[in-house]
């Protein structure tokens, strides 16, 4: 996978999954990760995952450190965790703009729906009873955000678009309901494969922006193929900005 990965805490089950899950997020984001280091740990004491890019933690002697604080072997809350986390790895804790951060929490807590859904292919094969816990976890996540289900994406987007971005991770909410309707609302947009996903790593300038319509505007432009710019397109529409 080119990627160094450096993990504490976890089963040999969980390292299996990791590994797994990991190289298929590279591949999705067709992204050139070698010589980089990542660590993993799990702090189940933690209240919440967190992820500390080098950048902004100088005292980390690698790249980037990721960390859960999920029950040993709840594999899908490792999953649902560590993919949302990955998802800001992999947009190098990018946009750093706090009224465009509801942009990245959003699209994080998609990626966590996709990498679920993309799991079940892998317990297929490895763990058959796995394969409706992840649903039924998804199931569960969404039960949390029942109030807003009679709103559109983007009507959802336009009447919170103040708590969006002044509290972009509805802290102190468990399950985030907020960020986590609207990160399904996404994932039917975009479907578990996908397509242009590689998008999210686009973000690192685009907090030069001075309004939302211009940040997608930005990174519209800054797209490398049609599959991106189809993606970006779709969770513009979505998001109705
Ligand atoms: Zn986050």
């Amino acid at each position: 996978m080119g990627l160094k990965l450096d993990l504490h805490g976890f089963s040999n089950r969980e390292i299996n999954i990791i590994y797994n899950m990991v190289d298929d997020y590279i591949k999705l984001m067709k992204v050139d990760v070698s010589n980089m280091q990542l660590t993993i740990a799990n702090i189940p004491a933690r209240v919440c995952p967190i992820t500390c890019p080098k950048r902004l933690n100088v005292w980390l002697q690698v790249d980037c450190a990721i960390y859960l604080c999920h029950q040993t072997n709840y594999w899908c809350q490792m999953i649902y965790q560590l993919a949302h986390e990955l998802g800001h790895f992999f947009m190098k804790c990018y946009p750093e703009k706090n009224n465009f951060k509801w942009i990245s929490e959003c699209l994080c807590e998609m990626c966590s729906i996709v990498f679920l859904y993309r799991s079940m292919t892998f317990f297929k094969y490895f763990e058959p009873s796995y394969v409706n816990s992840a649903q039924g976890y998804i199931n569960d996540h969404l039960q949390k955000s029942l109030s807003y289900s009679a709103l559109t994406c983007s009507k959802l987007v336009a009447n919170a678009i103040e708590a969006l971005e002044s509290d972009p991770t509805e802290n102190g909410t468990v399950g985030r309901p907020r960020n986590c309707y609207i990160a399904a609302k996404l994932f039917n947009a975009v479907g578990y494969d996908a397509m242009g996903m590689s998008a999210i790593c686009l973000f690192e300038d685009l907090s030069r922006a001075e309004t939302v319509k211009e940040f997608f505007d930005m990174w519209l432009e800054k797209c490398r193929s049609d599959d991106e710019m189809y993606f970006v397109q779709t969770i513009r529409e979505t998001v109705g900005i």
